[in-house]
Formats: structure tokens, C-alpha cells, sequence
């Protein structure tokens, strides 16, 4: 069954309607957000963690449970700082939060910070999203205006809260170097442990939560912890915005509960994989970094974090890249681990190194000038690179490229026996 609409939290995803204050209230938000703020810190916490919300930007990881780590009585400032540098290929729903339902965003993000006793919130926008940081912007102002945010608000607790716009840097979306780029400095991930809960912004505690995580709060607690809950999977619980792309009819962002079908939201959303649901190639269902899905483990694929983990790839972003059968497999996974060769920001050397060594082996094998033994040389190296390095840029650099090998090797085999059945031809 597909979400009904009395259960849709975004409803202004597509910007039929005023994304601006007068219709963000006739849609629900700020609506009783003071009744929900005198609850307390703890309550906000608790209902969040009983929601079963798992952060939106790709780990998956509690967000009650991250914002509980936040320390309680310290003499430092707290800080939520919130992750718009959507910038996984594929990833494209935070954006349209920002230009059509900024209010949620906004509401959520005084929510949160009052639950983790911040007065400052920075949000971190992708360089390229200039559109998106003007309307952010603008809805701002209004909440500033209306007395809902900063010094004095009728809420009772001061908020301030400020848009900060990247460069354009696909690494700065990991939240320590999204941390050192807000500070000013070259954004290149921190080691951690120090976790930023502890040293994060300034040194000082801080929470980084994703667009998506912190949008949806609002409607978590007036609803209802229980709401939410109700809807999804165990463990996997709520709704969730899917981003579809490639080669289906209706290219799309929708709002789903967790763990439908991967089928029936493409055909009932895209209007169908092009060519019908046969000439499904496979599926990449989380973002660039996630490993692919051949369409045999399609038919019966639930879109949840826990499902996908069991076929050794993950829910990432839930930004799902369809393939077809004319799809060029070794050419499209070549492409995406060039991407991660030219964002690795170079501080480890698995990553640095790595990154290019394996785009340059799939250059070779796209046109079938390797080795079948590269082919495992190939996975060994991938595996030197995942989980050797400080960020987690090197496992998505990794990850595609085992994805290519554990389900399409055969393809690749093929492809070096036609060029030595060619060049021998033509040697001949
Ligand atoms: Fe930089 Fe790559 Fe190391 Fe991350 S894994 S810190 S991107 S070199």
C-alpha cells in the first residue's frame, strides 16, 4: 500500500503552493511549537528516540541516541549544525525541502537545538544550491521577523540560526570537514575519536545532523512518537523521501513509508523501469557510493536500511539510480570512481592513491585491455582502501567497485576476451 496522504509530512515537496510562512502555517508548522518546547529537553529527546527516526543523510544512525551524547551541563556553547551539502550523485531531496518547505527545516532546527540546549544553529548549503540558499534565506528572515527565531522569541528560548554556503566540495559533506570548512579552514575530514558531541564546532559540543533528520521533527512530536513509529518496518520506521533517476519514465522525489518495494515505487512513481520492469539491468539504491543491485534481487527488495545491508549494500541516501540493459555497467562504475578519484581531499594514502589506481584499472577493463587476474587484484585492492582511511570516502570509493565485481564480473571477462579476439584477428 502505498503512504496516504494524511500521513505525508512533506507537503510541498513539488512547490505547487507558498513555501513562505503564511503557507507553511496553513500546512501545520509552527503550529503549538512553544506547547511542544515546554515539554522540556529530555521529552523532545526521548519521543525522538521512541519515533525510531534513523538520521536521513546516509548512516542511518539513531538520532534520538546522537543528540542524548550531547553533554548537559557544560560551561561551553552547544551547536547543532545541519547538513545541506547534498552531494552524492543521485542525492537530490534536501534540495527541494530547501526551496519549498523551509519552514519545517526551520522549526525542526530550533526543536533540536533547544533539545540539545543550543542557542546557534548553522546550516551548511551546498555550494551549487544558490536558489536554495536565497529561499532558505528568505524563510529566515520571515521567522525572524514573525518573532518565531532569535533573541526574545515568543518561544522562550533564544535561536539563532545561520546559512553557511560551501564551495562546492563533495568531502565537505563529511560532517568533520563540513566542520573545519564552517570554521574557516580547508575542509579535510578530523580523526576521530574526538567525536563532535564532544569537540566539534569551535571545540566546543556540537551535533551534525542532515536536512531530511531535522525537517521532520516537528511532525514526529506533534503527531506522536507513536505515529511515526507506526509507519515503516521494525527498525526502520517512517517515511522517507525516495529519489529516483535513470532510466525509468518519470524521474522523481516522493515521499514513501520505509521499506517499500523498490518495484512498486518505481512503477507506481516512475511510471515504470524504461522498457518495462524486464529490461531492468540493475539498481544502485542509495546514492553513487552504495553497491549496485543486480534486478534478480530486485523483485522482492524492500527499501530499508536492514534490507539492504543483508545484500552487502546499504539505504545511503535512498537516492535510487535505475540501470537498464543498454547501460554500459563497467562504464557507468568507471565514471563513479573517477568522481571519488577527484573529490578524495589526499590526507590518507589508501584513498589518494587508491581512487586512481582503481579508476584506472576499470579505464582498462571498460575497453577489455586487462587481465582477468586484475580482476581480483582489482577486489584486494578495494578492500585495502575500505575501512583503512580516516573518512568514509575511501568506503565509498570502495563500495562500487565491489558491487561491479561481486555481481557483474562475467561482463568484465567478456569484455577482455572480445579485445583479445579482436586484436588477435587483427593481429593475424
Ligand atoms: Fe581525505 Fe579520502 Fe582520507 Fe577521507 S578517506 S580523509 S577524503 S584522503
Amino acid at each position: 500500500m502505498l503512504l496516504e496522504d494524511k500521513d505525508r509530512i512533506f507537503r510541498n515537496i513539488y512547490g505547487f503552493h507558498d513555501a513562505g510562512l503564511k503557507g507553511a502555517r496553513s500546512r501545520g508548522s509552527w503550529d503549538g511549537t512553544k506547547l511542544l518546547i515546554d515539554q522540556g529537553h529530555d521529552w523532545i529527546i526521548n519521543e525522538v528516540k521512541s519515533s525510531g527516526l534513523r538520521g536521513r543523510g546516509g548512516a542511518g544512525f539513531p538520532t534520538g541516541l546522537k543528540w542524548s551524547f550531547m553533554p548537559k551541563n557544560d560551561v561551553r556553547p552547544s551547536y547543532l549544525v545541519i547538513n545541506a551539502d547534498e552531494s552524492e550523485p543521485g542525492s537530490c531531496k534536501d534540495r527541494e525541502i530547501m526551496r519549498n518547505d523551509p519552514h519545517l527545516l526551520i522549526e525542526g532546527a530550533l526543536i533540536a537545538s533547544f533539545a540539545m540546549r543550543a542557542h546557534v544553529s548553522y546550516i551548511y548549503v551546498r555550494g551549487e544550491f544558490i536558489r536554495e540558499r536565497e529561499a532558505l534565506q528568505r524563510a529566515i528572515d520571515e521567522a525572524y521577523e514573525a518573532k518565531l527565531i532569535g533573541k526574545n522569541n515568543i518561544h522562550g528560548w533564544d535561536f539563532d540560526f545561520y546559512v553557511h554556503h560551501g564551495a562546492g566540495a563533495y568531502i565537505c559533506g563529511e560532517e568533520t570537514a563540513l566542520l573545519e570548512s564552517l570554521e574557516g579552514k580547508k575542509g579535510q575530514p578530523r580523526l576521530k575519536p574526538p567525536f563532535p558531541a564532544n569537540v566539534g564546532l569551535y571545540g566546543a559540543p556540537t551535533t551534525v545532523n542532515n536536512v531530511e533528520s531535522i525537517a521532520v521533527v516537528p511532525d514526529i512530536l506533534r503527531r506522536g512518537a507513536a505515529w511515526f513509529a507506526s509507519l515503516g518496518l521494525p527498525n526502520n520506521t517512517g517515511t522517507k523521501l525516495f529519489q529516483i533517476s535513470g532510466h525509468v519514465e518519470r524521474p522523481c522525489v516522493v515521499e514513501e513509508e520505509m521499506g517499500i518495494p523498490v518495484r512498486q515505487l518505481i512503477e507506481a512513481h516512475c511510471g515504470g523501469v524504461r522498457g518495462g520492469w524486464d529490461n531492468l539491468l540493475a539498481i544502485i539504491p542509495g546514492g553513487s557510493s552504495m553497491p549496485m543491485i543486480p534486478a534478480a534481487q530486485c523483485q522482492d527488495l524492500t527499501m530499508d536500511f536492514d534490507s539492504l545491508v543483508k545484500l552487502k549494500s546499504g539505504l545511503g541516501t535512498a537516492a535510487i539510480i535505475v540501470m537498464d540493459k543498454s547501460t554500459d555497467v563497467i562504464k557507468a562504475i568507471r565514471r563513479i570512481a573517477y568522481f571519488y578519484k577527484h573529490e578524495s581531499c589526499g590526507q590518507c594514502t589508501p584513498c589518494r592513491e587508491g581512487t586512481g589506481w582503481m579508476w584506472r584499472v576499470l579505464e582498462r577493463m571498460e575497453k577489455g585491455q586487462a587481465e582477468k587476474r586484475e580482476i581480483d587484484l582489482l577486489f584486494d585492492v578495494s578492500k585495502q582502501v575500505e575501512g583503512h582511511t580516516i573518512c568514509a570516502l575511501g568506503d565509498a570509493a570502495a563500495w562500487p567497485v565491489q558491487g561491479l565485481l561481486r555481481n557483474f564480473r562475467h561482463v568484465i571477462e567478456e569484455r577482455i576476451d572480445q579485445y583479445q579476439v579482436a586484436h588477435r584477428d587483427a593481429a593475424e
